[in-house]
């Protein structure tokens, strides 16, 4: 497709260019191009295309993306077609271990073809010996560092170049590119320790764009971070990434901005200009150029700022590859960090094309590196990332399936499925070497990943028993296999899969669900995944188990990676929607209100990545960009607003809001692959409840009207309809005798009246939250000195209380 050529000499970042003359009259030019590590190219002094770091990140040795791009307008009589091509993840730093660079190759390559039509003729430039290379403006390039720019360079004298010394697959660019998508204007802060740094007011991942007024040889230096500490500048959360920003200029007044980098980042500090201007400098934030199909908004501040920040994680962290973090010294496809957040990402992007691509990338690593296993993060850089261990490795067999669910395409399930059964497979052979009982892998697994459960809030490893998360995954991961091989007509295996996931589920159910029925792995996490995927002799047993363990809990959230992104749909699923909003509206450690009252702008890697001073609580591992437990929004969209897909490509879905008056209203606008689905209710002050539905044109929806006093469930097809109602709840003023003293204590205004008309009540209750955290407000007030007249007054007036924001 194209011809790959490299410089003759050893350039660092060299310089590519080649001069000709356009024929008379042109009707059209096409640019194919593509180069190693990352490329940006230019035609006659502009930039081509509006795409970043291209050709992406991808194992290399696999494939090499071809970008096409339409210069006609580029085009001059004489004509310079110039490609300046930094390290990139090619060639730079990357991962973890000894060999961090040059995982692909030491050498630069580019290949490009330029046809150019003129009434029937075809002209054609491509790289091939007529090419020069010499030093670029790039002193040093890389994805973790940085950039150096030194406009004032001399490039030296021109070698030739020649033919590349070895095959690269090209592909034509089959995924979405890395684009500016949005733009933030910074405000200057002078800092106590006399910084001068520039606050976004957003963390994001991308570059700045600035416009430059200084002397020729003037330093301008940059450093990237993502909180302030003491008001200061801080970066060590970065680790070994230097993040930095050089630039050294040639005196032109211009606009310059970083071409071979990214950064995660918030703040920027600024050193070497006499005076930051900060209408100088503009924000561009990089992401995969996906389109946004979601539109959600509620009355509770506190949850519109959440999943602003799970949607910001998603821009951050879905830069050609789904990362973990986009400003650490890592930046890798993590398996599990975006399985669990697949289907929060589908509500809130069109992720087919990208998932499509990730998925590629997952095989290419199962069947070079794995021997069917899959890895912990994808690129594996060559199998350094290798066994991915449960919930990681799965994401071979989740991911797909739900890619099927959201999008409906069976020919993208067809592509996928010998990755679903090759892992399997090896799920299978790993157990029979292991002994056959189904429950005893002894394959590492993460387990539960950095849930509040572990040895210390700080352990990497939470509380549930690895064992246990790997059985259930490996039983999960047979089941959609099956699922997927009976979608795709491959009945043998659908049977064969089937059959074994039962087994599993036996095997485990004997191990770890006692003849009475209770648990014997006593977590949160391990309570949702029992509910979750059917380990229960009786389901309102292990349903009341689960509620006692999250009583004794304090209604504190404690789970990891594993059981984040299914608590809350298990708790609504099973009829605990108190319990589902305790968790979600808690305003204080460990929760997602307590990072946003902090002032997140994205989604923490930890429940407690800063303390409540804001301080950040450790370095080694500690992202303020990690979008996994943003995940919640999944149980936002689906459960609160109640937009849920039942058939494959949103051809059918429930409609079965749970409100609550804390959040006053709510109202979801999602563009699905079957056309634009859209939900609203409104709680009034007068307890009247209102809801509006639109089902798109050739999709049907089960609609559940929440609390309806005749309870019924109506089918919609391709209609709008709309209700008002007095519900059998009464969500403006949800308190009475038999509300929680723990809800009464959670909520300001319920707490005042409390501490104002029965004050020794009220200490008690707050000295005895955590023996008696079921407590009800009647049992309460029983030993409160109040006569029952008054209590009975006191609970009118607790029940005249208005929640509504
Ligand atoms: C990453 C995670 C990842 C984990 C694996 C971390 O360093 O940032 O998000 O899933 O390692 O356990």
């Amino acid at each position: 497709m194209l011809n790959m050529i490299r410089p003759v000499r050893d350039i660092p970042c060299p310089r590519f260019f080649r001069r000709f003359e356009a024929p008379e009259q042109v009707d059209g030019a096409v640019l194919k191009i593509t180069g190693l590590g990352v490329y940006t190219a230019y035609l006659n002094g502009k930039r081509i295309g509006g795409d970043y770091l291209a050709p992406g990140f991808n194992d290399y040795d696999d494939y090499v993306r071809v970008q096409t791009y339409d210069v006609r307008d580029y085009l001059e009589k004489d004509n310079l077609l110039e490609v300046i091509v930094g390290n990139g993840w090619y060639r730079g730093r990357i991962g973890f271990g000894e060999k961090q660079t040059c995982r692909w190759g030491e050498q630069y390559y580019l290949g490009a073809r330029l046809e150019m039509t003129s009434g029937g003729d075809r002209c054609v430039v491509e790289t091939d010996d007529s090419w020069k290379a010499t030093l670029s403006c790039l002193v040093t390039s890389d994805i973790y560092d940085g950039e150096t720019r030194d406009d004032t360079r001399e490039p030296g004298e021109a070698c030739g170049c020649t033919d590349a010394d070895r095959d690269f697959h090209l592909v034509e660019q089959f995924s979405p590119c890395i684009r500016i998508v949005d733009t933030l204007r910074p405000e200057l802060v002078c800092t106590p320790a006399g910084e001068k740094v520039l606050d976004f007011g957003q963390n994001f991942a991308g570059i700045v764009r600035f416009h430059s007024r200084m002397q020729r040889g003037q330093k301008l230096y940059m450093q990237a971070g993502e909180v302030l500490q003491g008001g200061n500048f801080y970066r060590d959360n970065l680790r070994s990434a230097l993040a930095e920003y050089t630039y050294i200029s040639d005196g032109n007044e211009k606009d310059v901005e970083m071409l071979s980098t990214f950064y995660g980042f918030r703040y920027m500090k600024v050193e070497g200009l006499e005076q930051v201007c900060p209408e100088d400098f503009t924000g561009l934030v990089l992401s995969s150029d996906l389109r946004h199909t979601l539109e959600v908004e509620t009355g509770h501040p506190g949850i519109n700022q959440l999943m602003h920040n799970s949607l910001w994680g998603q821009m951050s962290n879905f830069l050609d590859v789904p990362t973990d973090c986009p400003q650490r010294d890592e930046r890798l496809g993590w398996t599990a960090d975006t399985q669990v957040f697949v289907n929060t990402a589908c509500y809130q992007m069109d992720c087919k094309d990208f998932y499509r691509k990730y998925m590629r990338d997952l095989r290419v690593d199962q069947v070079r590196y794995g021997g069917g296993d899959l890895p912990a993060y994808s690129p594996s850089l060559k199998g350094s990332g290798n066994h991915g261990g449960a919930v990681w490795a799965d994401a071979g067999t989740i991911i797909p399936w739900n890619i099927y669910k959201n999008y409906g395409d069976v020919e993208l399930l067809r592509e996928n499925y010998p990755m679903m059964r090759d892992y399997c497979e090896w799920l299978i052979r790993k157990d029979q070497e292991d002994g056959g009982t189904h429950v005893r892998f002894s394959a590492f697994t993460f387990g539960d990943w950095l849930a509040q459960d572990g040895l210390t809030p700080q352990s990497s490893f939470g509380g549930t028993e690895p064992q246990y998360i790997q059985g259930v995954y490996y039983m999960n991961s047979l089941n959609l296999t099956a699922m997927a091989a009976k979608v795709l007509g491959e009945d043998r295996d659908a049977e064969h899969y089937g059959r074994l996931a039962d087994e599993v589920q036996r095997a485990l159910m004997n191990e770890y669900v006692t003849g009475g029925g209770r648990l014997a792995v006593e977590t949160q996490t391990a309570y949702v995944l029992a509910l979750r995927y059917g380990l229960y002799r009786n389901r309102e047993t292990m349903i009341r188990s689960f509620e006692n363990r999250l009583t004794r809990d304090f209604y504190a959230i404690r789970t990891g990676f594993t059981g984040t992104y299914q608590i809350l749909p298990v708790l609504f699923e099973c009829g605990m929607p108190e319990m589902a909003y305790r968790i979600l509206l808690r305003e204080s450690f460990p929760g997602w209100l307590y990072c946003v009252n902090l002032g997140a702008t994205t989604i923490w890697e930890r429940w407690n990545s800063l303390d409540s001073e804001g301080r950040i609580t450790g370095t080694s591992m500690n992202s303020l960009n990690h979008y996994a437990y943003g995940s919640v929004c999944e149980a936002i969209y689906g459960y609160v607003m109640g937009l849920r897909s039942e058939a494959p490509g949103w051809k059918k879905a429930r409609i079965a809001p749970v409100p609550d008056g804390r959040l006053g209203h709510a109202r979801i606008a999602y563009d699905s692959p079957a056309g634009r689905w859209e939900v609203s209710w409104r709680i009034q002050e007068d307890g009247l409840f209102s809801m509006c539905v639109t089902v798109p044109e050739g999709a049907e929806a089960t609609v559940v009207l929440p609390a309806h006093p005749d309870g019924e469930e109506i089918l919609l097809s391709g209609e709008s309809r709309e209700w008002t109602y007095r519900p059998a709840l009464d969500y403006a003023h949800p308190f009475h005798g038999k509300t929680r003293v723990a809800d009464i204590l959670a909520c300001p205004q319920a707490r005042l009246l409390l501490e104002q008309a029965a004050p020794k009540a009220c200490a008690r209750a707050v000295e005895q939250y955590s023996e008696f955290p079921i407590h009800t407000l009647e049992e309460l007030l029983e030993n409160s000195g109040l006569d029952a007249g008054e209590r009975e007054a006191l609970l009118e007036r607790f029940s005249s209380l208005c929640v509504l924001p």
